[in-house]
């Protein structure tokens, strides 16, 4: 297979559904040998016998990235088995929406633990990886919560915000070791990720707002990724803010 991407090695967490799904996919597409994560062993195999049925080379790979170890686990297995790791798409999120007074505390943990601890402890061990080969992509999937603070999203900001605040500083790290850092601020995209929210009013309120609209595709912001990482090694696509036209 010979694409934009021919020869590169690109780690994707939260494969399994969604936008992440699509993004291995469609890096797959492009050339990339996919090395893809996520906890739910059938679905990941799916993904990975879907990308190899299409030509291309997947490596699935069951992982929690809210433990530490796992997450490291990932990414070595990843070089291990390539010998290179080229890009990292830290794609794995959870949201609860829901109003700060009817919450329960333990989802805010979940969504930090997922959305910032998780993609903090995979950066984190790819930096080395990185470092040697003096070059490496590190993709942030944020969204437009990471730029507007909305009320029923108070913690989900929290979490996004916190995201964009670590890419930004992360870059200043590491931009002198040829390294790029680039966060995609979705807004409503259609995916699984309703699915997971206990908050009944908060979870009809959503659901209400993405079918007054056309929402987007995971496959538009799979676009969005594989215009960012493919762009010469001179250009560092820092962000791309990117809604639904219909999006309030
Ligand atoms: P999905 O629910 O479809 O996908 C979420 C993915 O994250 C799944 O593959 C899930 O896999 C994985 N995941 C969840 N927890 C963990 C964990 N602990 N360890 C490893 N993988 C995990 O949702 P989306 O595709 O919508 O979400 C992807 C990203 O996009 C998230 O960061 C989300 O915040 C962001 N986003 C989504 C928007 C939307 O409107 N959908 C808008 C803006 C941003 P598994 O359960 O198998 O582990």
């Amino acid at each position: 297979m010979v694409g934009k991407l021919d020869g590169k090695v690109a780690i994707i967490t939260g494969a399994s559904s969604g936008i992440g799904k699509a993004t291995a996919i469609a890096l797959a597409a492009e050339g990339a040998k996919v090395v893809i994560a996520a906890r739910r062993v059938e679905r990941l195999e799916a993904v990975a016998k879907y990308i190899t049925d299409n030509g291309g080379q997947a490596l699935p790979v069951i992982a929690d990235i809210t433990d530490e170890a796992q997450a490291k686990n990932l990414i070595q297995k990843a070089n291990a088995e390539f010998g290179r790791v080229d890009i990292l798409v830290n794609n794995a999120g959870i949201s609860f929406p829901g109003r700060i007074e009817n919450a329960d505390p333990a989802n805010w943990r979940k969504m930090i633990d997922i959305n910032v601890l998780g993609l903090m402890y995979t950066t984190h061990s790819v930096l080395p990886i990185f470092k040697v080969q003096k070059s490496g992509h590190i993709v942030n999937i944020s969204s437009v919560a990471g730029r507007i603070a909305r009320a029923g999203m108070a913690v989900y900001n929290v979490t996004k915000w916190g995201v964009n605040a670590f890419s930004e500083a992360l870059r200043q790290e590491v931009y002198q070791d040829n390294i790029r850092v680039t966060i995609i601020e979705p807004g409503l995209v259609e995916t699984e990720i309703d699915q997971h929210i206990t908050d009944v009013v908060a979870k009809q309120e959503i659901e209400a707002r993405r079918k007054a609209i056309t929402p987007l595709q995971s496959e538009d912001i799979a676009a969005a990724i594989v215009y960012a990482v493919s762009q010469p090694q001179h250009v560092n696509v820092n962000e791309i803010l990117i809604r639904p036209t219909q999006q309030d």
